[in-house]
């Protein structure tokens, strides 16, 4: 049984797939979806991401993000960055939990989900993974650079393609910004530093 916390949100995110062609053209909705036991696991960032009244988005995207935030509680946040060099500011700010994947209520060979939060005035410095990756905008604003390529702001309905091992990195300013991420092919390879880029 999926994790009555993270079934309404489950239900949010495929329907959005299935309304969005940048989602659908990533990857097919998985097929071979299996639920799992998961022990929440908080950190502060939740109760940052919770507490932001700047959260806003276009109706079209409201019931989504409203079970991005219902299943904060239940959630198992992710440390993704703990023992680098990241700081700690980013540590008690930036927000992610799984969906589909390691630590998320339900597991999939195929496709990997997460929730990613990013209150205002946060860098996300320059990383990488070998999983292809697609950021779909919910709320907020956010600047995105992808290695060889200029910078570009992101609105809520964008989506941010990251081929396998490019770099890319992620700032706010004056907005926070929450996304739906997806990844397919290595799920199993976490992201790391790309040192010793730095942001322009
Ligand atoms: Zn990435």
């Amino acid at each position: 049984m999926i994790h009555p916390g993270f079934s309404a949100l489950l239900d949010a995110t495929r329907s959005l797939h299935a309304t969005q062609t940048a989602l659908r053209g990533f990857a097919d909705w998985p097929d071979d979806l299996i639920p799992q036991e998961i022990l929440p696991f908080h950190v502060p960032a939740a109760d940052v991401m919770l507490a932001d009244q700047a959260l806003r988005c276009p109706e079209d995207f409201r019931q989504v993000l409203q079970a991005v935030l219902a299943a904060a509680s239940v959630a198992v946040w992710r440390e993704t960055y703990k023992d680098t060099s990241i700081g700690d500011d980013f540590m008690r700010r930036f927000g992610c939990y799984c969906l589909i994947g390691d630590g998320g209520a339900v597991i999939s060979g195929k496709m990997a989900a997460y929730v990613v939060y990013m209150p205002a005035g946060l860098d996300y410095p320059w990383h990488h993974h070998p999983a292809e990756e697609v950021y779909f905008i919910l709320a907020g604003q956010a600047e995105f650079q992808i290695e060889g390529q200029p910078a570009h702001v992101v609105q809520p309905g964008d989506a941010v393609f990251h081929a396998s091992n490019v770099a890319h990195a992620t700032r706010t300013t004056d907005q926070p910004m929450l996304a739906l991420v997806f990844w397919r092919g290595d799920l199993a390879t976490g992201p790391v530093l790309t040192y010793p880029k730095v942001l322009a």
